[in-house]
């Protein structure tokens, strides 16, 4: 067999997307993000080649098991993690690892963060707490700053290591939403407020990809792209104007023809004896719901040697069919590649604008049964 279905990652892209990047924001260092597994791209390689070939240092993940399985996976590896949401600090057993395996929990509650503030296991340990500006999701408080004040000063807390917001609203224009703006104002009086009672900020940082693509909240000292990393812009369709971004995609969908044959209309096809619409020219390719092809993508329009096919009747676990006009025979070969999408931009947005799933989801989707490939192309 010449061709399989993989998902195959040009790392040479990557390692463009983050040339442009510090073009865009020269002045900031880079939490990398790399949870769900890297957004679908295979978290330990994207990390193993970030860190040692693109000198990376700081990457952030959901789980205190994402961050184990990199300490496991890359152990003499200096880089720092940070985790985000599930920390669970206060098991025991988290605790130690987080202790023994140098992983800082990202802070985002009162209680966790008297927890940790009082324990002398952490007295040491970096201090990173991420404040709700407006985002009502995860985060402390701007009513509890005080009292998060005298907590650090009766502790004997001077500094904190990073102090951190997300926005609610990055995949929107931001630079005239008052939404993202009073979020940044908000974060601005923390930054003042930490000041003026003399606490140091060591590090802060706001802008996810969309911010950043929008040169907004770039005045801190780091900035948190994700999704940008892997190739996609993270603004909505309505918004892509206001962003200046133009990596290209790290990855691309392969899978081959399984097997080809002309169709006519009113045949049957496949579960549910779906009936052809028209004479045509009907293609099975190796990847279905079992890949993280869902069913809902039915209909979506796919490119193939200028031809333009949909994906027809039910996606199968194993495999799809895609239906093509007659005039493509002569272009569709059994056992040759068939790419969902490319390293183009314009073909993963085309591909989430017509499933209306965004392109973080469309790559988190991928399963395990999908190999991921690496190379330098
Ligand atoms: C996921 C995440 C990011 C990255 O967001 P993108 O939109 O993918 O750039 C940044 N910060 C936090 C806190 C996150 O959870």
């Amino acid at each position: 067999m010449r061709f399989r279905t993989r998902l195959f990652i040009n790392l040479n892209h990557l390692s463009n997307n983050l040339d442009k990047i510090k073009k865009i924001a020269p002045n900031n260092e880079i939490l990398f993000m790399v949870k769900a597994d890297a957004y679908g791209h295979g978290m330990v390689s994207i990390v193993k080649y970030a860190h040692e070939e693109l000198k990376m240092k700081c990457f952030g993940v959901a789980t205190l098991g994402e961050a184990k399985k990199l300490r496991e996976e890359l152990p003499r590896s200096q880089f720092e993690i940070y985790v985000f949401s599930d920390t669970q600090l206060k098991n025991p057993m988290c605790k130690e690892i987080y202790l023994s395996e140098r992983i800082i929990p990202v802070i985002s509650n009162f209680s966790d963060l008297q927890f940790f503030l009082e324990d002398s296991d952490f007295q040491f340990f970096p201090l990173i707490m991420k404040f709700n500006t407006g985002m009502n999701r995860l985060g402390l408080k701007m009513g509890e700053l005080e009292e998060i004040i005298k907590l650090l000063k009766k502790n004997g807390r001077r500094s904190i290591y990073h102090l951190l917001s997300h926005f609610s609203s990055a995949a929107f224009s931001v630079k005239d939403d008052e939404h993202s703006k009073n979020q940044y104002n908000n974060f601005l009086h923390l930054k003042k407020e930490f000041k003026s009672s003399g606490i140091d900020l060591e590090r802060t940082s706001m802008a996810n990809s969309g911010a950043i693509e929008q040169g907004f909240a770039l005045n801190e000292t780091h900035i948190r792209p994700g999704l940008m990393l892997y190739g996609p812009t993270g603004l909505n369709a309505p918004h892509r104007h206001l962003s200046s971004w133009d990596g290209l995609v790290l990855s691309r969908l392969e899978t081959y023809i399984i097997d080809v044959f002309e169709v006519k209309a009113k045949e049957t096809i496949g579960y549910g004896a779906k009936e052809i619409p028209y004479d045509g020219v009907l293609v099975i390719v190796a990847l279905g719901y079992g890949d993280g092809i869902s069913t809902s993508y039915e209909g979506t329009e796919l490119e193939h040697k200028g031809h333009i096919g949909k994906i027809f009747g039910n996606v199968n676990m194993d495999m799809a069919q895609i239906l093509f006009k007659p005039e493509a025979k002569a272009d569709l070969k059994i056992r040759e590649k068939f790419e969902i999408w490319n390293h183009s931009p314009k073909s993963i947005l085309n591909f989430s604008d017509q499933t209306k799933r965004i392109p973080y989801e469309i790559f988190c989707q991928l399963t395990g049964r999908v190999p991921r490939v690496y190379g330098l192309e």
